[in-house]
């Protein structure tokens, strides 16, 4: 018998009022019409109107570019709503052929495969990848889903070892391998697991120094560059392309001249820079993508990603390697901001990602600057506990190579109006 107070009904009544208590209670906002630069948001009278967007992950506004629409409408007419199958019984259509050889071939890896999303590559890698006897060793500000995918690997498989090291801490890390290479449990594969650029800060990985450490203990290393696709490197590749890791093998010593050695699996997904529709991947090897395809869960038990989504982020893709300028104009925007943003008198978090988290401590306050701001035609987002450390609260700013100089103008005056 369960008693009344532990019953669905009241237990969730009783979450709702202590977030509604504590301030922590989201009000889901309604965009009517496209994503981009400036959005049409509807009011809580009913009414719309226009404002400036600088929380979506529209890194190269190409969410509502014409062309990638019409790959999109055209692949819808070709190929229906969707394949009505998984991929292994009769799901695989061409786009999905195409797009992966798109992916790999953007990321610099010998093959990918898609999923519905990343947080489901990630759900699909670590329990296909890890074996009992292997330990996966994971920055402790990873993102949820990697954090999930591994807790799972590690319910599944029994014997799958897990441990965290302290955020961007790589004498932490070392003393993690080191533990590792020393447990008697661990007989099989160690892995290092990271976000490429973290949500919350806008910081990067320093994945020389990670590649650096997994050569010295055999490690494998995986990259989740879901923030850092179309954002970070010369042409956009990634922070393995900010780092010069592109084709360098896992023991360095590369054809491309540099010492560095690449990463040796990534994660990343479709739904923020590369068309932001949906959907993820997994890029690496030939041999890990198989495994992938013969064992992983979510390949074998889980719809194809749709094929209008298949062939509109194909074409976001294509449009970015074509058109490198979009990433020079992102960083010309990110650095025009930040200059400005400090010039005001904020304290903006530094770093060459899109992302610009102005710290303001105290979470009622981020959450009331948020408001003000968006009464005033600007949306940011202001992020509280317990989604960021207690004290650190922010608004985190998101900048788009949509983002015209007189957007970042108007942005700027509405922080100083407050
Ligand atoms: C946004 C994000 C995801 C989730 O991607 P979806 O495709 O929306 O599931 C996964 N990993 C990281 C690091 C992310 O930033």
């Amino acid at each position: 018998m369960t008693t009344t107070a532990a019953s669905f009904d009241a237990r969730t009544d009783d979450v709702l009022r202590k977030l509604e208590e504590t301030g922590q209670y989201k009000t889901l906002q309604t965009i009517d019409g496209p994503m981009d630069a400036t959005i049409r948001l509807r009011d809580p009278d009913g009414g719309v109107r226009e404002v400036l967007c600088f929380c979506s992950n529209n890194y190269l506004g190409l969410a509502n570019d014409p062309r990638v629409v019409e790959a999109g409408i055209e692949g819808l007419r070709k190929f229906g709503a969707g394949t009505a199958s998984v991929r292994f019984i009769c799901g695989t259509f061409s786009p999905h052929e195409a797009i992966e050889h798109t992916i790999a071939s953007y990321m610099g890896t010998e093959a990918s495969y898609t999923f519905v999303s990343c947080w489901t590559a990630n759900e699909a890698i670590y329990p296909t990848f890890a074996e009992p006897g292997d330990i996966l060793i994971s920055d402790e500000l990873n993102h949820a889903c990697i954090i999930d995918g591994i807790r799972l690997a590690a319910v599944i498989k029994k014997g799958v070892k897990k441990t965290v090291y302290k955020h961007a801490d790589y004498a932490d890390l070392r003393a993690k391998l080191v533990a590792a290479a020393e447990d008697p449990e661990v007989t099989g594969q160690i892995w290092v697991v990271t976000d490429g650029v973290f949500s919350m800060e806008g910081d990067i990985a320093d994945l020389p120094a990670i590649r650096g450490l997994c050569d010295e203990f055999n490690a494998m290393l995986v990259v989740d560059d879901s923030h850092g696709h179309g954002v970070m490197g010369r042409t956009g590749r990634g922070t393995h392309e900010h780092f010069g890791m592109m084709g360098a093998g896992p023991s360095g010593g590369s054809a491309s001249g540099n010492d560095i050695g690449e990463v040796d699996f990534f994660t990343g997904t479709l739904g923020k820079a590369l068309g932001g529709g949906a959907g993820g991947f997994v890029a690496g090897t030939s041999r890990g993508i198989e495994l992938l395809i013969q064992r992983g869960r979510p390949t074998l038990f889980s719809n194809a990603l749709p094929a209008t989504i298949a062939c509109s982020a194909n074409k976001a893709i294509e449009i970015l390697m074509d058109e490198p300028e979009r990433v020079e104009k992102l960083r010309t925007n990110v650095d025009l901001a930040r200059s400005k943003i400090r010039a005001a008198g904020f304290d903006v978090l530094d770093s060459p990602t899109a992302i610009c988290p102005i710290i303001v401590g105290d979470t009622a306050e981020a959450i009331r600057m948020s408001k003000r701001l968006l009464e005033l035609g600007v949306f940011v987002i202001g992020f509280g506990y317990p989604v960021v450390p207690e004290g650190a609260a922010r608004l985190r700013i998101q900048m788009s190579a949509a983002h015209e100089p007189s957007h970042i103008d108007a942005l700027v005056d509405a922080l100083k109006k407050l």
